[in-house]
């Protein structure tokens, strides 16, 4: 039996409009289109997780509005189990974003219901969590709640993947010792660790100091690079696939998701970690973001055409 996953999280829509140019203070502009893209790392990393045959179970709260009904019913047709979120008195978590023709854009965030998880919604994660699930943290909720999950998964034993996007000005620091695999990508990372980057050396370095701090493995995630594995045994590299990239936004919850999901079967780190890069990897190869995100079978030929 597969392990389940459990992700207690974001749930956001992006409002995006297409306009020539960004609108001055006070100005009012034509906009040439307008979509919905449901959002949030949270409810991406459930997606994710879904599409690749996991068990993925989403805590979390969308707002009494027409778009928490449609965030719901999204991950619901993802696949994604959604009977414990919450439906919150404050507006769903929206970004407003406006994108110009050179790409430029202007985004404005609100997290409205997700600012609301609290307590009774840990209180509803220890109600389903057992010793062999898997929770997936990020940090688009309120850091001290993420702390509470935290704590309370690490004493039923479940494995904590902490994804710490975005990166907080202060990290609490009893907060790495009850996390299992923290997952930063490269700003990240040199946010927590205060310098920057550059080089392989910086990347062990920074490693180091985030084993120090406590956490049991770190995968940082570095784009086309691939990914660096620091445990308490083992030091590795894993490079990125070589693929035809053409939008990166949310490789970094497709690969937490492909990472999940192949522990959750029983899979190694270093095989989870291949098995989230190839997901990455392939979610840079479409626009969009819940959309761009792979099934297994995508996932399980692509890793079978790398085979020599
Ligand atoms: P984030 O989206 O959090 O910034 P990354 O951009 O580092 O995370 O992407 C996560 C993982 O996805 C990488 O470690 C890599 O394995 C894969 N990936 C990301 N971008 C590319 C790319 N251009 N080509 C191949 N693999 C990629």
């Amino acid at each position: 039996m597969p392990r389940s996953i459990i992700i207690f999280g974001s749930i956001n829509l992006d409002l995006v409009a297409r306009v020539p140019r960004l609108p001055s203070p006070g100005e009012t502009l034509s906009g040439s289109s307008f979509s919905t893209v449901p959002g949030g790392k949270g409810a991406n990393q459930a997606v994710g997780v879904a599409k690749l045959g996991g068990s993925s179970r989403m805590i979390g709260r969308v707002g009494e509005d027409a778009f928490g009904a449609e965030l719901l019913k999204s991950l619901r047709d993802s696949g994604v189990q959604t009977d414990l979120i919450t439906v919150d008195r404050a507006s769903s978590g929206v970004a407003l974003i406006a994108v110009d023709d050179r790409g430029e854009n202007q985004i404005i965030v609100i997290p409205g219901a997700n600012g609301n998880v609290d307590h009774s919604d840990v209180a509803r994660l220890q109600s389903v969590l057992t010793h062999s699930s898997i929770l997936l943290l990020q940090l688009e909720i309120p850091l001290a709640i993420v702390k509470s999950a935290a704590s309370v998964a690490a004493a039923i034993g479940a494995t904590i993947i902490l994804d710490p996007a975005p990166a907080p000005a202060h990290f609490p620091a009893d907060l790495y010792e009850r996390v299992d695999i923290l997952t930063p990508n490269a700003v990240e990372t040199a946010q927590l660790v205060g310098f920057p980057i550059q080089s392989e050396s910086d990347i062990d370095r920074a490693a180091a100091v985030l084993q120090h701090k406590g956490a049991k493995a770190i995968i940082i995630k570095l784009g086309a690079q691939g990914a660096f594995c620091a445990t308490e045994t083992d030091r590795f590299f894993i490079p990125a696939f070589s693929v035809n990239a053409i939008d990166t936004v949310a490789a970094g919850d497709a690969f937490n998701a492909g990472l999940a999901v192949a522990l959750s079967e029983g899979l190694e780190l270093r095989d989870a970690i291949v098995w989230g890069s190839a997901a990455g990897a392939l979610s840079t190869t479409k626009s969009g973001v819940q959309s761009s995100l792979s099934d297994r079978a995508t996932v399980e030929a692509f890793l079978n055409r790398q085979k020599p």
